[in-house]
C-alpha cells in the first residue's frame, strides 16, 4: 500500500514528523504485511491544525453541497470495494467472503443510510407552532476527534466520519493501529472524492500516544469514540479539562434469552450470531439463557452447532470463522476460557489451543460453555471471541433480572413465538438496542448503549444529532 506508511493532513499525503514503524501482522500468517507509522505530537498538532483551519469554511457550506459530495464518496468507495475487503481481510483476519458482504459492506450501507437521513434533515426550525419568534439551530460542533477500534473497522469509521462531514464538522480519524490498512485505502477514497482539504484529516497512531494527544486537545472540540470501556473511561478523564464532548461506543455482554416456546432454529442462530467476525463484536449474544424446561436439548444443539462451524484462515473462500486479531487478543481468550474451566463452568464443547490442523495463527476453538451462572468471570466480562456462555432459567422475571445483572447495557436478544412476551420482555431490558427473533433493525436505527457500554447513538439522524450544537434564539424576526 503506496501511503501505508504517511498520515492524510491538509489534503496531502505527508510523511510523519514524529513517527515510528509499526508492522500490520496478518493474524492468519502471523506474518508482517505492511509497516505502518504511529505518530506523535507534532503529526497530531498538524492535523488538528488543518482540521481548525477549515472548520470556518465547510461549517458555512450548504447541505447541496455536503449531499454531493457524500455521494460521490460512496461512488469512489464502490469502486473500491473489493480492496477495501482484502484490506480489512489482512489486516484484522475477517474471512475475505465474510469481509465483502459483511465488513466492507457496512462501509456503503451506512454512506447510503446518512445520505437518506440527511435529505430530510432539518438544521433550523421554530420551536413549535405558534411560538415562531423562538428559533432553533443545529450548527457543527466543531473540529471532532474519531478514534476507532480494529473489530469493525469500516462500520465505526463511516457511523462516525460521514455524520461529522454532513454535518459541517472538520475531522481527525485516528483508526486502530491493528487495522490500519482500511483506514489508509478509506482516506484514499476520500482524497479521491474531492473532499475540500484539512476537512476530514488522518493520522495512525497508538492510545497513549495520536489517541490520548487528541482526547486532551484544547482545539478539539469532541471525542468520537468507539472501543473499549477501558479506553473510554482514559479518554473521559482527559478530555474532562477542556470541557470537550465525548460520545462513547463501548463494550458489552448481550444476553440472549431463549424461552421455551422459541423458534426451534433459534438457539442454532444464537450461536451463528455469537461467533459471526469470530466472536469480536461488541453486540455479540454472548450470555444464552435458556429457560429450564428446553435447556438441555440447547445445549445439545450449542454444542452441535459450534462442532459445525469451521475455522481456517481468513484467505480462504467459503463460509468459516477466521483467527481473532492479534496474540494479545488470542491470550485474553485462552486465560478466559481457562477461567471459564476453573470456575467450575460446564465445558461442552471447545476448550483452550488452537483447533486441530491450525498451528500457526490466532485461532481458538468455538467453545461453549453450559451451567455458568452470572458470578462467574465468562459471564461477566467481554471475551471477544467465539465463546458462548449458557445458563438455564424458570420465570421471565429472572431472566430479565439476569440479563440486566451486567454492567454493560449494549444489545439483549429475545426468542419467543409469544408477541406478548417479546413486548414486554424487550421493554424489561436495560440495553440501547433489543433483537427479537433475529429480526435486523431497519437502516438508519440509533446504535449505541446504556450502563457502562457509553452514551452515544450513532446512525440516522441521531448520528447526525451527536455532532450537532443546538442553539436557541429568542425574537426572531417573522421572515
Ligand atoms: P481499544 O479500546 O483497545 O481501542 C480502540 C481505539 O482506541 C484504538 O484506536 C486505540 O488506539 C484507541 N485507544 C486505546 N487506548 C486509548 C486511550 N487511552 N486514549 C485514546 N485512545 C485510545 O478497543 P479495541 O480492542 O480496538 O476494540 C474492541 C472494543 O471495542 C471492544 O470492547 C468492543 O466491544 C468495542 N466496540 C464497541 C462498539 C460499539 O459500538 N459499542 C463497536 C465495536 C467495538
Amino acid at each position: 500500500m503506496k501511503n501505508a506508511g504517511n498520515f492524510y493532513i491538509g489534503g496531502a499525503w505527508v510523511a510523519p514528523q514524529d513517527g515510528r514503524d509499526f508492522p500490520v501482522i496478518d493474524p492468519s500468517t502471523e506474518e508482517a504485511v505492511s509497516t505502518i507509522s504511529l505518530g506523535g505530537a507534532a503529526d497530531t498538532n498538524a492535523a488538528v491544525a488543518a482540521a481548525k483551519a477549515a472548520f470556518p469554511k465547510w461549517a458555512a457550506s450548504s447541505k447541496a453541497e455536503r449531499l454531493e459530495l457524500m455521494e460521490t464518496i460512496l461512488e469512489v468507495y464502490h469502486k473500491h470495494a473489493d480492496e477495501m475487503a482484502a484490506a480489512i481481510s489482512s489486516e484484522m483476519g475477517a474471512p475475505i467472503d465474510m469481509a465483502k458482504v459483511q465488513q466492507s459492506g457496512t462501509g456503503s450501507y451506512h454512506l447510503q443510510a446518512f445520505i437518506d437521513a440527511f435529505r430530510d434533515f432539518e438544521f433550523e426550525h421554530p420551536l413549535r407552532a405558534g411560538e415562531e419568534s423562538t428559533h432553533i439551530i443545529k450548527e457543527p460542533i466543531g473540529v471532532c476527534a474519531l478514534i476507532t477500534p480494529w473489530n469493525w473497522p469500516m462500520n465505526q469509521i463511516t457511523l462516525k466520519v460521514v455524520p461529522a462531514l454532513a454535518t459541517g464538522c472538520t475531522m481527525v480519524l485516528k483508526p486502530s493501529e491493528q487495522s490500519p490498512l482500511s483506514g489508509i485505502l478509506f482516506s484514499e477514497i476520500m482524497h479521491e472524492a474531492g473532499v475540500p482539504a484539512g476537512v476530514y484529516n488522518m493520522v495512525n497512531g497508538d492510545g497513549p500516544g495520536v489517541g490520548s494527544q487528541l482526547s486532551a486537545h484544547k482545539d478539539i472540540d469532541m471525542v468520537s469514540f468507539t472501543g473499549s470501556t477501558r479506553a473510554g473511561r482514559a479518554i473521559t478523564i482527559a478530555a474532562a479539562d477542556t470541557i470537550k464532548r465525548v460520545s462513547l461506543e463501548l463494550g458489552g455482554k448481550g444476553a440472549n434469552l431463549v424461552f421455551a416456546d422459541a423458534d426451534p432454529k433459534a438457539v442454532k442462530q444464537g450461536i451463528i450470531r455469537c461467533f459471526n467476525n469470530t466472536g469480536q463484536s461488541c453486540n455479540a449474544p454472548t450470555r444464552m439463557l435458556v429457560e429450564r424446561s428446553r435447556y438441555d436439548e440447547a445445549v445439545e444443539q450449542a454444542k452441535e452447532a459450534a462442532e459445525a462451524t469451521s475455522v481456517n484462515a481468513a484467505s480462504a473462500e467459503g463460509r468459516h470463522i477466521g483467527p481473532l486479531v492479534s496474540e494479545m487478543q488470542f491470550d485474553k481468550v485462552q486465560d478466559l476460557i481457562q477461567k471459564g474451566i476453573d470456575e467450575g463452568a460446564r465445558l461442552v464443547t471447545g476448550g483452550v489451543g488452537r483447533p486441530d490442523g491450525l498451528n500457526r495463527g490466532f485461532f481458538v476453538k468455538p467453545t461453549v460453555f453450559a451451567d455458568c451462572n452470572n458470578d462467574m468471570q465468562i459471564m461477566r466480562e467481554e471475551i471477544f471471541g467465539p465463546v458462548l456462555s449458557m445458563m438455564p432459567f424458570d420465570t421471565e422475571e429472572e431472566a430479565i433480572a439476569i440479563a440486566n445483572d451486567t454492567d454493560y447495557g449494549l444489545t439483549n436478544y429475545v426468542q419467543t413465538t409469544d408477541p406478548e412476551k417479546a413486548r414486554r420482555v424487550a421493554r424489561a431490558v436495560r440495553s440501547g438496542m433489543v433483537d427479537i427473533n433475529g429480526q435486523a433493525r431497519g437502516a438508519g436505527s440509533p446504535f449505541g448503549g446504556m450502563k457502562q457500554s457509553g452514551n452515544g447513538r450513532e446512525g440516522g439522524v441521531w448520528g447526525l444529532d451527536e455532532f450537532l450544537e443546538v442553539k436557541a434564539i429568542g425574537g426572531w424576526p417573522a421572515e
